[in-house]
C-alpha cells in the first residue's frame, strides 16, 4: 500500500489516527498527504549544542543525547514521593537521570530508545546526575530519526487541540518517508523555478519540514510556497480575463456631447481624477471587447458619479445597466440618487432587494412606487426598465435582461468572484462591460494579485473643500469631553454616528446578530437619556426588518433624527453629507481598513469632520495601531502600514482574501509579485489553455474559485 502512496492518498491510509485526531485534522482541512505536507512549521527551534556525557560538569545546564536503560520507578520511604531513575548512555559515558514526583515519566520512557534531554548537572558521592531533566526528543520510534544530527533546527508546528507540534513532527516524517519520489509532481515549470532559484516541490517539502542546517534552505522553501500561491491566483485570474476578452460585447458609439450634457447637469464640477476616470471608461466602452475595469478610490472620492456617467452613455444608446450594491441600505440610497439624477432623461429605474421591488417614476409621474417582483422581472426582461439597482437579489436566476451592456459592482470586495461572474452572464448572448468599484484600501501587491483580471483606474483626489477629518483617540476618562464636542456640532445643525463595538464572538449558541442588536438598543437608550437628552437618537442594526431600516435611514437623511447609533452596517457607502461626527466604540476591535471606511462616513461635505475613537484597551500594540490610524492621510498608506505592522495575516481581514499567511508574506515583496505576474502572462501566451500544464491548470482554476469567499 505504502508503495503507491501519492499526494492525494488519505492520511488515514498511512497513519493510525484516533477519531478525535481525524476530526481535528478535518477541521484544519487536512485529509491527504499533501494537505499534511502543506501544514508548515511556523518557526524552528535551534536545539542547544550537545555535550558528551564524559565532559559534563557540575552546576552547568547541559543537553545530552543517549540511549536510555535501567528505568525504575519507586516511592521514597519517608515522603512517599514517586521517584523515577534511568541511565543515559552515549559513546563517551553514562549519567543517572532522576525525576521526582513525575510518575508518568516512568511510564513514558522506552527502554533502549534514544533521547535528547536537558537539565542541570549535580554531583553526589562523586557520581554525576541530572535531576528533573526535560525530555526533548525521542528518536528511535520514528523512521528517519537517525538522519537528525545535532545541529538540525527542530520545526515547531501550530498546535491544535489534540494535535501537538510533536505529533505533526512525527506524522510529517512518516509521510515523507512513505512517499516515493514520483509522487512529487511539481506544477511549477522547471524554467520558472530555475529563474527564481526556487527549490523543486519534493526538495521544498523536505527542507521546510526537516531543515538540515540553519534556516537558509527553509527560507528558500518558504519562498517557493509563497511564490506558488500568488502565482496560482494570478494565473487563475488571467485565465478568467482571457475568457472575458474573447467574448463579444455591445460596443457603444462615441458621443462626447451627450456625455458633456450629463456632466454639466451634475450639481458640482468634477474633480480632474473623476474626469480622467470617466474618459478611460468611455474609451473602454466603445471597444468591441468587454471592459474589465476596477475603479479604486478612497471613501468619498466620488466613485458613484463616475459609474453613473458610464451608465448614462449606455442607457442613452438604448442599452440596460445593472448596478449591484452589498447592502439594502446602500442599494436604496443609490436608487434614490439615480432616480433623481436621471429624472430629466425620463429613464425608468428599478430597485430589487430580497424584501422589496420599486420603480421610478411611478405611474402618476411623481416619486417612486412599490411594485411586485414579478412585475419588475417582466419589465426588466422586456427592457421597459433601463436601469436596475439591487443587492445580491440581482443575481437570482429569474432576473433576465434584454440588452444588458454594463454591469456596475459597488464595494466589489463584498462580493465573490462567482457573484461577479453570475451578474455578467445576464446579457442575452453577449458579455456586458464590467465596472467594479472599491474603496477598500489594500496594498498594491495585494491588488495586483487578487485583481489581476482587472484594469485599474485610481481616483486619487478628493472633491475640493473636503476638510481633513480630525481624529482623536479617547480613553474612558475623556469621553465626556468628546460628547461635549458632539453636542456643539449638533447645536450647529450637524449630525452624528455612534458605532457600537464589533462583537467578535459570543457564548455557544448565542446569536451574534441579536447580541449586536441588544448592544445598539442599550446604547441608544443610554445616549438618549444621559448624553443627548435634547436631541433625537435613532438606531440601526442588522436584526431590523428592511422596512424599519428604511424608515430609520429616511429619518436620518432628512434630519429628523440627529444621532444614529449603529453597528458597522453603515460602514459601506452610506452618504449623509450633514453628518460630521462619528464615534467608534471599542475601536481596537476593528481592522484598520474598516476604521478608515467608517471614518469616511463623515468626510463628505465642506464642514470639518470629527472621528472619536473610543477604546478601553491598554495594549501597546492596539494603541500603536490606533495612532497609525489617527495619523494616516489616506487609506492606501494605511493599508501598506497594516501589511508591515501587523503581519499580513490580519490585514483588513486578510482571511477574507483567501490567502494564507505564507502567501501574504509574499505580498510584502513587490518583486516577487511582479515576477509571478510576468511568468503567468508569459505562460498563458505560450499555452493559452494550459493544455501542456494540466496540474498547473488545475491549481490555477482552484485558486481562482476559492479566493473571495
Ligand atoms: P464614494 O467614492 O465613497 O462612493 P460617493 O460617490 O458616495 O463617494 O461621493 C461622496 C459624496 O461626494 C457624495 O455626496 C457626492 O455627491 C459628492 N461628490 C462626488 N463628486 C463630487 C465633486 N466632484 N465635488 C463635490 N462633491 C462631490
Ligand atoms: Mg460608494
Amino acid at each position: 500500500m505504502e508503495k503507491h502512496a501519492g499526494m492525494d492518498t488519505p492520511l488515514s491510509a498511512l497513519l493510525r489516527l484516533t477519531t478525535k485526531q481525524r476530526q481535528t485534522l478535518l477541521k484544519l482541512g487536512i485529509l491527504t498527504t499533501e494537505d499534511l505536507l502543506r501544514y508548515f512549521p511556523h518557526r524552528y527551534e535551534t536545539p542547544a549544542p550537545l555535550t558528551p556525557i564524559a565532559e559534563l560538569a557540575k552546576g552547568a545546564r547541559a543537553t545530552m543525547r543517549g540511549r536510555i536503560s535501567a528505568i525504575k520507578t519507586e516511592k521514597t520511604w519517608r515522603k512517599k514521593l514517586p521517584v523515577t531513575r534511568a541511565r543515559l548512555q552515549d559513546h563517551t559515558g553514562a549519567i543517572m537521570l532522576i525525576w521526582f514526583h513525575q510518575p508518568y515519566v516512568g511510564r513514558m520512557l522506552r527502554d533502549g530508545a534514544v533521547y535528547t534531554v536537558s537539565g542541570a548537572i549535580g554531583v553526589r558521592n562523586k557520581t554525576l546526575y541530572c535531576s528533573n531533566p526535560v525530555l526533548q526528543h525521542q528518536y528511535a520510534s520514528a523512521r528517519g530519526a537517525e538522519n537528525v544530527s545535532e545541529t538540525n533546527p527542530v520545526p515547531i508546528y501550530p498546535e491544535t487541540k489534540g494535535l501537538s507540534s510533536r505529533w505533526f513532527y512525527f506524522a510529517v516524517r512518516k509521510v515523507l518517508a512513505a512517499l516515493p519520489d514520483t509522487a512529487f509532481v511539481d506544477p511549477i515549470p522547471e524554467d520558472i523555478r530555475s529563474r527564481y532559484r526556487l527549490p523543486a516541490l519534493r526538495q521544498a517539502f523536505f527542507v521546510i519540514h526537516m531543515p538540515h542546517s540553519a534556516t537558509r534552505a527553509a527560507e528558500a522553501a518558504r519562498k517557493r510556497f509563497a511564490f506558488e500561491e500568488i502565482f496560482y491566483i494570478q494565473l487563475g485570474r488571467m485565465q478568467l480575463r482571457r475568457m472575458r476578452d474573447e467574448q463579444e460585447t455591445f460596443a457603444l458609439q462615441k458621443n462626447p456631447e451627450a456625455l458633456r450634457a450629463f456632466v454639466s447637469s451634475l450639481p458640482f464640477p468634477l474633480t480632474s481624477a473623476q474626469e480622467r476616470a470617466i474618459l478611460h471608461i468611455q474609451a473602454d466602452l466603445t471597444k468591441p471587447r468587454p471592459m474589465s475595469r476596477l475603479l479604486e478610490g478612497d471613501v468619498g472620492s466620488g466613485k458613484t458619479v463616475v459609474a453613473l456617467a458610464a451608465a448614462h452613455s449606455a442607457i442613452q444608446q438604448g442599452y440596460q445597466v445593472a448596478y449591484m450594491a452589498p447592502t439594502e441600505v446602500l442599494a436604496r440610497q443609490h436608487f434614490a440618487t439615480i432616480s433623481a439624477l436621471f429624472r430629466p432623461y425620463r429613464i425608468p429605474v428599478g430597485l430589487i432587494t430580497s424584501s422589496e421591488c420599486k420603480k421610478f417614476p411611478a405611474k402618476s409621474g411623481a416619486g417612486s412606487t412599490h411594485i411586485s417582483k414579478a412585475q419588475l422581472l417582466k419589465w426588466t426582461e422586456e427592457h421597459a426598465i433601463n436601469f436596475v439597482v439591487g443587492t445580491h437579489a440581482l443575481i437570482q436566476e429569474n432576473v433576465r435582461f434584454k440588452r444588458l451592456a454594463l454591469v456596475v459592482i459597488d464595494e466589489q470586495h463584498r462580493f465573490g468572484v462567482n457573484q461577479r461572474f453570475s451578474l455578467t452572464q445576464k446579457a442575452a448572448g453577449r458579455m456586458p462591460h464590467l465596472l467594479s468599484m472599491t474603496a477598500t484600501p489594500i496594498p498594491r501587491t495585494l491588488a495586483l494579485t487578487i485583481y489581476g483580471d482587472l484594469d485599474l483606474t485610481l481616483l486619487d483626489e478628493l472633491p475640493p473643500e473636503r476638510k481633513r477629518t480630525i481624529t482623536e483617540i479617547v480613553p474612558p476618562h475623556q469621553r465626556e469631553k468628546a460628547y461635549q464636542r458632539m453636542r456643539e456640532e449638533l447645536a450647529a445643525g450637524r449630525q452624528a454616528y455612534v458605532i457600537c463595538p464589533r462583537i467578535l464572538q459570543g457564548k455557544l449558541g448565542e446569536d451574534l446578530l441579536a447580541l449586536a442588536a441588544k448592544n445598539v438598543t442599550d446604547e441608544r437608550e443610554r445616549l438618549q437619556r444621559d448624553v443627548f437628552p435634547n436631541w433625537r437618537v435613532g438606531m440601526l442594526h442588522g436584526n431590523m426588518r428592511p422596512k424599519e431600516k428604511e424608515e430609520v435611514m429616511d429619518a436620518f437623511y432628512s434630519g429628523k433624527t440627529h444621532v444614529l447609533v449603529a453597528t458597522s452596517v453603515i460602514e459601506v457607502g452610506v452618504d449623509v453629507p450633514n453628518a460630521t461626527v462619528i464615534v467608534i466604540e471599542g475601536a481596537d476591535r476593528f481592522g484598520l481598513a474598516q476604521l478608515h471606511q467608517l471614518r469616511g462616513r463623515v468626510a463628505r461635505s465642506s464642514f470639518t469632520p470629527y472621528c472619536f475613537v473610543f477604546t478601553e484597551s491598554q495594549s501597546a500594540a492596539a494603541m500603536q495601531r490606533l495612532r497609525a490610524f489617527r495619523n494616516a492621510e489616506n487609506g492606501f498608506a494605511l493599508a501598506e502600514y497594516d501589511l508591515e505592522l501587523r503581519g499580513p495575516g490580519e490585514l483588513s481581514g486578510a482571511k477574507q482574501w483567501g490567502i494564507s499567511d505564507l502567501g501574504m508574506e509574499a505580498l510584502k515583496n513587490i518583486k516577487m509579485v511582479e515576477a509571478a505576474r510576468l511568468e503567468a502572462r508569459r505562460l498563458l501566451e505560450e499555452d493559452p489553455t494550459l493544455a501542456q500544464h494540466s496540474k498547473l491548470c488545475e491549481r490555477a482554476t482552484l485558486a481562482s474559485m476559492l479566493h473571495f469567499e
